[in-house]
């Protein structure tokens, strides 16, 4: 194990972003700082989140609704200041993002919008053992939609004795249904495998077929290159409380593609914020939605959760998302090698994530072939935050934003003690 502290360290010296991890609030525990593999599932605060709601409470406190028009960020446009950064961060043009409500709302405003089931298009593709409330979005949208999800709802099947799907697999699943297909929702990154799938393939399939194609990307977000625009992908969903450091419940998002969201005829769920801003105040009942993204807006900006993002998306737009991704790829790829040498492990730990570093994030979920969930407590005593998932699976996420490689190396040394202990 001393080589291998020695090697984490030296990858730390050697890491151009490891000045971000003093960025972040580590939580504590009896004053020792954790070792926090949870980015996954909440992403740590920023140091600078703090002040950053602070000045928005201070200009409600000072200016009450006339903040709505003063200061250097006025919040009548507020939802217009974290365009950029989400930009660059899913691969889109300004006017096909915004943020807006949390992730499964966002999910019904773009399936009222883009699940349109007509004739015998009624289908809906996603991946069996899809994030609960996502199963609940389409399944619910059948059946708003006058469906039936027994016939509707498709779930495609992983690999024979693998955990993921290949992309043949979902191509050929799609082209089989065809006619019958009216829209794929599917992952960037799978919440449970931590799988990577392949957008622009499968998004091209769809569209071939007829279909509309959306993502989920709650684990995709931050976490690995996305190019939305390109990848023609018709609409995508995401919470911003995981990668992207914003705190818990904080404010989620949406990608319309410009071809699709420049229709001012699509069907949508309409309010006012979504209305030509030049005449939204006229209080009139003229309908003229935007013709962008910014056309499925609801409401006025929650600008203090909204705050609380533009603070983390600071720091995404200094890191930039190329370098974030080739840390990433370093530190995940030690994670895993430090697991598949280790003697003590072999046997114990079977990895459910493709080994292909470009089918994976940052996230590697560990099946314990036994006393799964004493391991993870005996973790959890030292100090070790990660996440637990039934029936035996622990997903540890180092996230290049803030974790080290001797994190890495210092969890791989408390898991092989763990196992250890348990073993006597
Ligand atoms: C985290 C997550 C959600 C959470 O949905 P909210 O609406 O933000 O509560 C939904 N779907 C997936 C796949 C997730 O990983």
């Amino acid at each position: 194990m001393k080589n291998i502290i020695e090697k984490a360290k030296s990858l730390d010296q050697a890491d151009p972003l490891a000045s971000f991890r003093s960025k972040f609030h580590f939580p504590e525990k009896n004053g020792v700082p954790c070792i926090y593999l949870c980015g996954n599932s909440l992403g740590l605060q920023p140091v600078t989140t703090r002040q950053a709601v602070n000045d928005e409470l201070n200009h409600w406190q000072e200016h009450g609704v006339e903040g709505h028009i003063t200061g250097n960020r006025p919040w009548v446009s507020y939802h217009e200041y974290s365009k950029n950064a989400l930009a660059k961060i899913v691969g889109a043009k300004q006017s096909e993002v915004v943020a807006m409500n949390n992730l499964t709302t966002n999910l019904h405003l773009a399936m009222a919008s883009f699940y349109r089931p007509k004739g015998k298009r009624t289908k809906i593709l996603i991946e069996k053992g899809a994030f609960p409330s996502d199963y609940y979005a389409v399944h619910s949208s059948i059946l708003q939609n006058g469906g039936n999800p027994t016939q509707d709802l498709i779930q495609l099947e992983t690999q024979e004795n693998e955990s993921w799907i290949s992309t043949e697999k979902i191509i050929e699943t799609i082209e089989r249904l065809g006619d019958e297909l009216a829209m794929v929702m599917l992952p960037g990154v799978q919440y449970y495998t931590g799988q990577f799938f392949e957008i622009k393939e499968i998004t091209k399939a769809a569209h071939a077929t007829g279909a509309n194609c959306g993502f989920d990307l709650a684990h995709a977000v931050g976490n690995v290159p996305l190019n939305l625009h390109d990848d023609k992908v018709d609409f995508a969903v995401w919470c911003t409380y995981k990668y992207l450091n914003s705190g818990p419940g904080a404010v989620g998002g949406l990608f319309i593609h410009e071809r699709q969201a420049s229709n001012k005829d699509i069907p949508r769920l309409s309010g006012w914020w979504g209305h030509n801003p030049d005449v939204r105040f006229k209080m009139n009942n003229d309908i003229d939605p935007i013709p962008s993204v910014d056309g499925w807006q609801l409401s006025n900006v929650n600008v203090l959760s909204h705050a609380a993002h533009l603070a983390s998306l600071d720091l995404f737009e200094e890191a930039g998302m190329k370098n974030l991704r080739e840390k990433s790829l370093k530190l995940t790829g030690f994670l895993e090698e430090l697991i598949v040498q280790s003697e003590i492990l072999a046997g114990h730990i079977e990895i459910l994530t493709p080994s292909d570093p470009n089918a994976r994030g940052a996230q590697l979920s560990l099946f314990l072939t036994n006393h799964g969930k004493s391991i993870f407590d005996r973790l959890i005593s030292k100090n070790v935050i990660m996440d637990w998932r039934e029936p035996n699976v622990i997903r540890v996420a180092p996230v290049p934003m803030y974790n080290s490689f001797s994190d890495v190396s210092n969890f791989v040394e408390l898991l092989e003690v763990a196992i250890r202990d348990e073993e006597q």
